[in-house]
């Protein structure tokens, strides 16, 4: 059976020019980048050329780029570290509806500790309310956290417009870039940002690296306290491998960026002109200008078909999707982001996300094409959501 991956905002494949620039440093080179003598200073060097490469990608100076275990590590960091730090400034942070739980819940855990936060709504297509947002700001406001993409819908958010109004108020603002990476340019000094999150294996590093951006003039309190890792921002042995591998993934993007983004934009673009064609009754989750979502996202409502069961039988197909909605307890829970777009909890119940990649093709788009459709119309057909 043919399998066909179009769920890389879940994860993406390692590519193998990174395990290439990985292998030695899980073999040979195995000593402590800390160590002063011949095994420490065999990998200590190859941790600057990451350091380097990643802040080459986003424009940064590498002395701003710390490696974390993942992009949630990241983004607690960015924002339990600046609210610790920040604390005798104010303690209230802005956020929206629609980030990522490691964002969400960093907040939440924090609101458990007397700080507040103003959750910001978003409208049908998924977008904020600047003005909304300029509002918010109050005395206390230390922070101000908004994704640069949007994981479910592919939504991309006007980050230089939002950097702007954080500077006016003197607010530090954090990115959570996860998405983004590999998928658009990215540019932290044009943007205004204080703190960006990036994760590894959303752009063909290992899973289990990460890294944050601080600006250099910014302090955090740190999240793992120990050694003097990372200039003591980051305690515990660095995961040198893993690291090696951000490092040589972030330059292949770097290079690559126009190149993929093209290619996956006239595939996703094919996909969904060719589901409208195919289908009645779909909603399209975001954005309605295809330029304010990430080029290989798509996220369609399909009326009257439970995400789930159209996910397990395209899964049967060997397509690999993924459904915002989760099943817990026995009844199906909508996305909280689908939800947030303000859509009947039904629509949102049968949202199905695709996220293509480089390695996609068009006779695998085809493919999805001449079957999905026909499972639609079948699933309608027996369904209950059909009424
Ligand atoms: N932020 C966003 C927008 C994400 O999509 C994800 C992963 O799905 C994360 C953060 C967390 O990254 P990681 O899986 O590296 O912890």
């Amino acid at each position: 059976m043919k399998q066909i991956y179009l769920d890389h905002n879940a994860t993406t494949p390692l590519r193998a020019e990174v395990l290439d620039e990985m292998l030695p440093y899980l073999t040979g080179h195995f000593g402590n980048p800390s160590s002063i003598h011949w095994a420490g200073r065999a990998v200590s060097g190859a941790l600057e050329t990451a350091r380097e490469r990643v802040a080459a990608l986003i424009n940064a100076s590498p002395a701003e780029i710390v490696f974390s275990s993942c992009g949630s590590e990241a983004d607690n960091f960015a924002i339990k570290g600046t609210a610790h730090a920040l604390r005798a400034k104010g303690r209230h942070i802005i956020t929206t509806v629609v980030e990522h739980p490691a964002v969400l819940e960093s907040c939440r855990a924090l609101e458990h500790m007397g700080w507040q936060v103003s959750y910001l709504p978003v409208d049908s297509e998924g977008q904020l309310d600047l003005k909304q947002l300029e509002a918010s700001i109050t005395s206390e406001t230390v922070l101000l956290s908004v994704m640069w993409a949007n994981n479910e819908t592919g939504n991309l958010f006007p980050i230089a417009k939002i950097g702007q109004i954080a500077r006016r108020h003197g607010v530090k603002f954090h990115s959570d870039m996860v998405q983004a990476v590999g998928r658009v340019p990215l540019d932290v000094e044009a943007a205004g940002l204080d703190l960006a999150a990036i994760s590894g294996h959303k752009f063909g590093a290992p899973k289990g690296v990460g890294a944050l951006y601080i600006r250099s003039d910014l302090r955090l309190e740190p999240l793992i306290h120990g050694g003097h890792q990372e200039r003591n921002r980051r305690a515990g042995t660095s995961n040198v491998a893993g690291i090696v591998g951000l490092g040589a993934a972030s330059q292949l993007v770097q290079h690559e960026l126009t190149q993929t983004a093209l290619k996956v934009r006239g595939l996703r673009d094919r996909l969904e002109e060719g589901l409208f064609a195919a289908l009645d009754g779909l909603r399209l989750n975001g954005a309605a200008e295809p330029d304010k979502r990430l080029p290989n996202t798509l996220n369609l409502s399909f009326a009257g078909v439970s995400g789930e069961s159209l996910l397990l039988n395209l899964d049967l197909k060997g397509i690999a999707a993924s459904s915002g909605s989760a099943c817990s307890s026995g009844t199906l829970e909508s996305s909280p982001v689908i939800a947030a777009l303000g859509s009947d909890p039904l629509l949102a119940q049968s949202s199905v996300r695709f996220s293509l990649g480089r390695e996609n093709s068009t006779d695998e788009i085809e493919y999805v094409l001449s079957l999905l459709p026909a499972i639609v119309a079948r699933l309608r057909r027996i369904s209950p959501l059909a009424e």
